[in-house]
């Protein structure tokens, strides 16, 4: 037996039954993690060229304070996601302190009273389902007098072009697109199909905005949504872009005007991009930019070696190990409450922080069941490290995603296997 092996079973109690299944799968997928390397190497070399072209130098790391007038560190991180992205403009903050507040700055600052939203791929992630007011919350866009209007998948999930057709009208301004499944069991959308519905869109109405929340999908493909024709690009820093190590932040890119009035609307009207100090984080963004393409792809590894591990058990898998990536999320779907604490445990065992303590599910604002949510991480809440949640309620599915190395995904995964095994819960 291997040190490396070796290791794993006596620091980590890993059993000999699960160490072999583990490395005969990791064997099997060997084809598929070199494609991703390959995408991993593509998107690694945009970021740097986007980096040279806007002649990146120390002077850029340097901090700002009050206002932030001038902040040349700031300006060029902007120019550079937008050169990545594909973008006439960025808008990459600290002052954003979430996904959903960049979805929201991006909606509220683009979405005038009597507009109306369209969401042509069902209903969106949970917390914008309060922004936008499809649930009941104080200060929601529906308070401003902004509509929304919903367009289900087809039974076979497959887009609704009629339906889509049908609820275009004078009012509709803005089409959001959720890229990533969220806490949905659908398929995540490939670019590709992102392209094919924002052709669809335009064809019927250029003049409407195309919004893509790309919060999980950035560096997983070749291409990205606003390679495709989308307006604009929303997503999170303490998801794919910021590599683990931007401590907060969003980022909205896109059309300059779009992009424009989602910044008056982030910091005031007539203040816009040129106000926000950045108080140290500049050279954090700069290099969590830097590794995203590497942690992305550590993070897919991870999510196609579990699709594998779990779908050779005899557990529903969404996507399937051979399915092409559209995000860094995997579904498993795990039948009752005990193998998604089991598992969720294990997933916090191998955890850098908090490794000590276990998850245990809890009536958390928003859902309509207990949800556990597994992760010990550097950035609070940061789920491009390894981390796994789950509403418990049938048929019992864990989202598992991140992962700051294929390594440290892999043994997470391990643990959690290890865990099922130990509770008696599944044999090997
Ligand atoms: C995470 C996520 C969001 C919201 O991001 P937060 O940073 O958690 O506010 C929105 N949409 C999707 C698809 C996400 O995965």
């Amino acid at each position: 037996m291997n040190l490396r092996d070796k290791y794993i079973m006596e620091k980590f109690n890993i059993d000999e039954n699960v160490l072999n299944y583990c490395n005969k799968v990791e064997e099997e997928i060997k084809d598929k993690f070199e494609k991703i390397d390959q995408i991993t190497e593509y998107n690694q070399l945009k970021v740097l060229a986007a980096m040279q072209k806007n002649r990146l130098s120390d002077t850029h790391f340097a901090s700002t304070t009050g206002y932030g007038y001038n902040d040349l560190g700031r300006d060029t991180l902007e120019q550079v996601y937008a050169d990545v992205f594909n973008t006439e403009d960025a808008l990459v903050r600290p002052q954003i302190i979430s996904g959903t507040h960049a979805l929201t700055v991006a909606l509220a600052g683009n979405l005038r009273p009597g507009d109306e939203i369209l969401s042509p791929v069902g209903v969106p992630y949970d917390t914008l389902q309060g922004v936008i007011g499809i649930r009941e919350e104080k200060g929601s866009l529906k308070e401003y007098g902004i509509s929304y209007r919903q367009v289900d998948l087809l039974p076979d999930g497959s887009f609704d072009f009629e339906g889509i057709k049908n609820a275009l009208n004078d009012k509709t301004k803005l089409v959001t697109i959720q890229r990533s499944k969220g806490y949905e069991y659908r398929e995540s959308f490939s670019v590709e199909k992102i392209g094919t519905l924002i052709k669809f869109i335009k064809d019927l109405r250029p003049d409407v905005i195309c919004m893509v929340d790309n919060c999980y999908g950035e560096f997983v493909d070749y291409k990205e949504p606003s390679d495709v024709g989308a307006d604009l690009i929303v997503g999170s820093l303490i998801k794919n872009p910021g590599g683990g190590l931007a401590p907060i932040g969003g980022y909205i890119a896109g059309k300059k005007e779009y992009v424009e009035n989602a910044a008056v609307r982030l910091t005031s009207p007539g203040l816009g991009k040129e106000v926000g100090a950045t108080l140290g984080v500049i050279p954090s963004f700069f290099q969590g930019l830097f590794n995203a393409p590497q942690v992305v792809g550590g993070s897919v590894k991870g999510a196609v070696f579990l699709s594998k591990l779990f779908e050779g058990l005899g557990f529903g898998v969404l996507p399937t190990p051979d399915e092409k990536r559209a995000d860094i999320v995997q579904c498993v779907q795990m039948g009752s409450a005990e193998n998604v604490i089991a598992f969720c445990c294990g997933i916090q065992k191998g955890a850098p922080v908090d490794s000590f303590v276990a998850p245990e599910p809890w009536d958390m604002p928003g859902y309509d069941c207990p949800v556990i949510m597994a992760a010990g991480a550097f950035v609070q809440g940061s789920s491009i490290e390894l981390s796994a949640d789950a509403p418990i309620k049938p048929p019992y599915n864990v989202f598992f995603q991140g992962g700051l190395s294929w390594h440290h995904a892999k043994i997470g995964i391990m643990i959690g296997l290890q865990t099922m095994v130990d509770r008696k819960l599944i044999k090997l």
